[in-house]
């Protein structure tokens, strides 16, 4: 891996200031998804670690808390330049682990960046309020206080944006972090922290602690009394067991679990923007995130139509290593996530679905799956229930409004939704019918800073960005006074 500045790449886990190797002085390895070449031994840490970790976090949060919130701000915005100015090496080390084309990965560079530039503004503005006292002689002030040390655990999907989303708006408002960042992609985590400490946050405000024994580190985490609070991006899976281990000590949580969005599309739609749309949507990041579109309903009028461009458009995107340039599919994250889909297009096909293109590993690269179009699928097949986490596009036909709304919501989760349509007021219907926290309309793409990004139902709780990103770490006092 070639970088400009070498310094980024630590291997270490990062407590109080320090890059630290795990006691027991062994490693776990890190690969590169699209050759399987090893990229790195990073620190295997356990709990040991953790505590000290969390420790470091308490003592530093007396002090980060006093902090002015200008000093504060000043110090994360430091943050939020040294990461423009270090994008091509972070995108670098990003597409190394992760697999994501390079375009994409500065994409998310810019995209985790804009959290810590916005929340370097927002911790000027943490008011409080001033309630008109219930009795002649009463006063009530009500105080915004940071929650105290923070945990966060992050998966490898995004391994930029989703740590500075968690970190940014914690640090904000006087909070400290211990972070565990997924195990497939800790390097990207390392050159953020790299670059908070060449800005001056002080140590113990930002600790990293890596592990290839999570379960161990979330233990520790969940179970510290000295947490005050959990902040979880991954599989609501382990998003219910955090949330249970969490119940112990009364932990505040916020959690963004799996999604199941759905795509839909009216049949006076614009075609080629809803086409444009449900590839941006679907095909990030070779289908791997949260808010992929996973089930796209087209209005039986133009399905035929819909596919046909759909198709026309896939056909045309390069496959390939994430640091070849044009190349916009790079590999799955690894053989467990091919397996997964494979699973689910066998799964389709078994129960009567077409493939309309892909449906296989590409011939050149085993560890990339075609981009895939499944027709003909209905709601008994796994493509229907499950996130599917990979780039399988099953197409259902639907008639009427009302049966869509009723397929879109048919699952236990609610993260991101999207419809295309040109009726105004079937625009508004369907937009407060959608039982999901973020609905796209005319547009494949929501994700912004400046925008509460959330789920409802078994996809989580609490939002991160926008003025709302703040409330999840803090907390409210009033005080009641006499005069
Ligand atoms: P994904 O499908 O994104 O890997 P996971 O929920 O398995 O979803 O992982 C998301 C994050 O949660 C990763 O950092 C992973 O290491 C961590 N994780 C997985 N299992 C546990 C656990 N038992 N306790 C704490 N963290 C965990």
């Amino acid at each position: 891996m070639k970088l400009n500045n070498n310094n980024l790449l630590k291997t270490g886990s990062y407590i109080n200031g320090e890059w630290v190797n795990s006691e027991s002085g062994g490693t776990f390895d890190v690969f590169n998804p699209y050759d399987n070449s090893l990229i790195a031994k990073v620190s295997d840490c356990g709990q040991k670690e953790t505590k000290d970790a969390i420790n470091a976090a308490a003592d530093a949060f007396k002090i980060w808390k006093n902090y002015s919130a200008g000093e504060r701000s000043k110090l994360l915005r430091k943050w939020y330049d040294l990461q423009i100015e270090n994008i091509d090496d972070l995108a670098t080390i990003l597409t190394y682990e992760q697999g994501k084309p390079l375009e994409e990965s500065k994409g998310e560079i810019k995209y985790g960046a804009s959290f810590v530039e916005w929340f370097s503004e927002e911790a000027r503005r943490i008011y409080g309020d001033i309630i008109p006292g219930h009795e002649q002689n009463k006063r009530i002030v009500v105080l915004k206080q940071p929650i105290g040390v923070v945990a966060a655990i992050t998966p490898w999907n995004f391994p930029n944006s989703m740590i500075t989303r968690k970190l940014a708006p914690a640090l904000a408002v006087g909070c400290t972090c211990v972070l565990k960042p997924a195990k497939l992609t800790p390097l990207s985590a390392n050159a953020l922290v790299v670059l908070a400490e060449e800005a001056g946050i002080p140590k113990g405000v930002i600790n990293v602690v890596h592990g290839h024994k999570a379960s161990v580190i979330g233990k520790e985490l969940t179970e510290n009394p000295i947490v005050k609070k959990l902040s979880f991006t991954g599989s609501t899976e382990i998003g219910k067991l955090l949330m249970a281990q969490c119940a112990g000590t009364v932990k505040k949580l916020s959690l963004e679990l799996g999604g199941n969005a759905p795509f839909i599309v009216f049949k006076d739609a614009d075609i080629h923007k809803a086409v444009e749309g449900a590839i941006a949507s679907k095909y990030r990041n070779a289908g791997q995130t949260c808010v992929c579109s996973n089930r796209i309903f087209v209005q039986s009028e133009i399905y035929d139509q819909f596919n046909t461009k759909f198709r026309e458009e896939l056909l045309k995107l390069k496959m390939g290593n994430g640091m070849d340039k044009d190349v916009k599919i790079g590999p799955l994250i690894d053989t467990k996530a091919i397996s997964s889909v494979e699973a689910f297009v066998e799964d389709a096909i078994e129960k009567g679905a077409k493939v309309i293109c892909g449906g296989k590993r590409n011939t050149e690269n085993e560890n990339i799956y075609e981009p895939t179009i499944l027709s003909n699928v209905d709601t008994n097949m796994k493509v229907f229930k499950e996130e599917i986490f990979g780039p399988i596009a099953p197409v259902f036909k639907f008639d009427t409004e009302d049966e869509v709304i009723q397929k879109a919501n048919d699952t236990p989760y609610g993260l991101a939704s999207y419809f295309y349509g040109n009726n105004n007021a079937q625009i508004w219907r369907v937009a407060e019918a959608l039982e999901y926290g973020i609905v796209g309309i005319n547009t494949g793409l929501i994700s912004t800073t400046v925008a509460p990004f959330g789920g409802i139902k078994e996809s989580g709780f609490g939002r991160e960005g926008s003025k709302y990103g703040v409330e999840d770490y803090i907390e409210i006092k009033y005080l009641c006074m006499e005069i």
